[in-house]
């Protein structure tokens, strides 16, 4: 049997309270109206974990964090720990996001020992890999996801406390994604790499992330070994997001 998918929104550095509010409150009544069989994840900036852990307690809903420490506590000033994501209400945190990986020049190493942080306080780990558009053309995609799966994956990892998230560096915030035929190649290798690297590794959920829309959602979500999407940009509407969601295979039966 096919994983229960996964529905994550990644807010980036958007949002406010108010926001949040309004977020939670539209999404509280749709769930009164339609039940997901898919999981669904929100992943606010962290000073937004509360409050919307709070607005959504009993929906079902997770809520995540976008990156955690590797060290539980310590003079680390500006990071978040995955404690205090538990402890705000979260049950989720993305790690190894391309954006970090870039910009606070992550390693697949440190990656994996967020990734290790994470499982310690109890949250599922949201793993980031993908290759750039200068990989890809040099042939190079499978090679360095495979490398990234065995660098950025702790000892540990399966598909109870881990989520595997194929994002290619050259589609996310783009508006282009690969066709669904390369969505496919890469998840049945993907899912090839877990199998070494991972426990359980037929119950980890694979999922895309890139670009995704609610015109696309459709065809990526019902795309061979793809359990679920992570999105940017179309999760920050409400309407866009749950579109999406909408759009699950296994999910849509679960709406009324
Ligand atoms: C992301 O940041 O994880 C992402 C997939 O972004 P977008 O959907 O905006 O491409």
């Amino acid at each position: 049997m096919a994983p229960r998918p996964v529905i994550a929104g990644n807010w980036k550095m958007f949002g406010s309270r108010a926001m949040a509010d309004a977020y939670a409150a539209g999404l509280q009544q749709k769930l009164a109206a339609a039940r997901p069989r898919g999981d669904l994840v929100i992943c606010p900036p962290a000073i937004l974990i509360g409050d919307l852990a709070r607005a959504l307690a009993g929906s079902g809903v997770g809520i995540g964090g976008q990156d955690c420490h590797s060290e539980a506590t310590g003079a680390h000033t500006g990071d978040i720990a995955a404690p205090m994501i538990a402890d705000a209400g979260g049950g989720w945190v993305i790690v190894g996001h391309s954006e970090r990986r870039a910009a606070h020049g992550e390693s697949d190493t440190e990656v994996a020992a967020k990734a290790a942080a994470a499982h310690a306080a109890g949250l599922i780990a949201i793993i980031c890999i993908g290759e750039s558009a200068a990989e890809r053309e040099q042939g190079e995609a499978q090679a360095v996801v495979a490398r990234q799966i065995a660098g950025s994956v702790p000892s540990g990892a399966g598909a109870a406390n881990s989520v595997v998230a194929y994002e290619p560096i050259w589609a996310i915030g783009s508006g282009v994604t690969p066709t669904a035929s390369d969505i496919a190649d890469m998840h049945r290798h993907i899912r090839a790499c877990v199998r070494k690297n991972m426990t359980d590794p037929d119950g980890v959920r694979l999922l895309y992330g890139g670009s995704v829309k609610r015109a696309n959602a459709r065809e990526i979500l019902a795309t061979a070994e793809v359990n679920g999407v992570l999105v940017g940009g179309a999760s920050l509407e409400l309407e866009e997001f749950w579109a999406i969601a909408e759009a699950c295979p296994l999910a849509r039966i679960g709406f009324a």
